[in-house]
């Protein structure tokens, strides 16, 4: 059997790795599956509040997701996933230091189960590429393993900044005079994961398809960098320069952004250098050279 075509996005959480699949996923031909690594979290039992596809519909009535994960599921003969899931939990999420020892027949299992789903979502897309932005290192480790895919790595990194900056937005900590003091215990959390997580990433890159993306360029002149970087034909999704028309119909998981359908412009996202008070963007910056 051929293998099976995927760009794989992948960088540290809030780097804009959703909109950069959403982007590139409008091709035609591809299609853009968010976090599918996350989506056996998306069933009926699911703790995880937003369940919802790009289509907007709850993942368990998706007309796109529905077939496809019972196809699935009936050829390993699984009721409800929950046993697939074993291995991913135990071994695909990206930590520095701790990992959970791994059962090998749960391995066996989930490769099995990846093969099939992944071939199901061809299937009934029809689509020559699958887009997949869940972004984890450990998730992209397993799926090169199982020597089903021929993967092009999109390594996408946003300034620390940024990164630190939106994750303490999400809290709501401290604001004063309209600027931004960093909370430094979450800003230090952070800066050691980006750092990690980067350079890891690139190491892995090495001697692969690979390409490295920075989130600041990619908002500042999106259409001319995917040319350069990647494909000459992803200038067709562009209605211009910073303006593409969105496809993207059954994302999992992901930033919000997924649900926007129809022309979307990408802005430059600088927000951060002025919304940041004067040490903080000077911390910011100074650490910005280590990923
Ligand atoms: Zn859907």
């Amino acid at each position: 059997m051929n293998p099976i075509r995927l760009y794989y996005i992948i960088g540290y959480p809030r780097s804009g790795t959703t909109l950069l699949g959403n982007v590139i996923g409008s091709m035609p031909e591809y299609i853009h599956v968010g976090e599918i690594s996350r989506v056996w979290k998306t069933g009926e039992k699911s703790e995880i509040p937003d369940r919802r596809c790009g289509c907007i519909k709850m993942i368990p009535e998706c007309d796109f997701w529905v077939p496809v994960m019972q196809e699935s599921f009936e050829q390993v003969k699984s009721e409800t996933g929950e046993e697939i899931d074993n291995f991913r939990l135990a071994r695909i999420r990206d930590r520095i230091i701790y990992e959970k020892p791994v059962n090998d027949s749960d391995k066996e299992l989930f490769t099995l189960f990846t093969g099939i789903f992944y071939r199901k979502i061809q299937e009934h897309s029809h689509a020559d590429l699958i887009v997949d932005s869940s972004k984890d290192l450990s998730y992209a480790k397993f799926l090169e393993s199982t020597g089903l895919f021929d993967i092009t790595y999109i390594h996408i990194v946003r300034h620390i900044g940024g990164v630190g900056l939106s994750r303490q937005k999400k809290l709501k900590k401290e604001t004063s005079g309209g600027k931004v003091k960093l909370n430094y215990k979450y800003f230090l959390y952070d800066l050691l994961n980006w750092v990690y997580m980067n350079r890891k990433i690139s190491i892995f890159g090495k001697g692969k398809k690979y390409h490295r993306i920075s989130y600041d360029e990619f908002t500042f002149r999106p259409k001319e960098l995917l040319m350069d970087k990647l494909d000459n034909d992803l200038s067709k999704i562009f209605v211009n320069d910073h303006t593409f028309s969105s496809r993207n119909l059954h994302t999992v998981m992901g930033n919000r952004n997924r649900f926007k359908k129809g022309e979307i412009e990408i802005r430059k996202d600088r927000r951060w250098e002025k919304q940041l008070n004067g040490r903080d963007k000077a911390l910011a910056n100074f650490f910005n050279k280590f990923a």
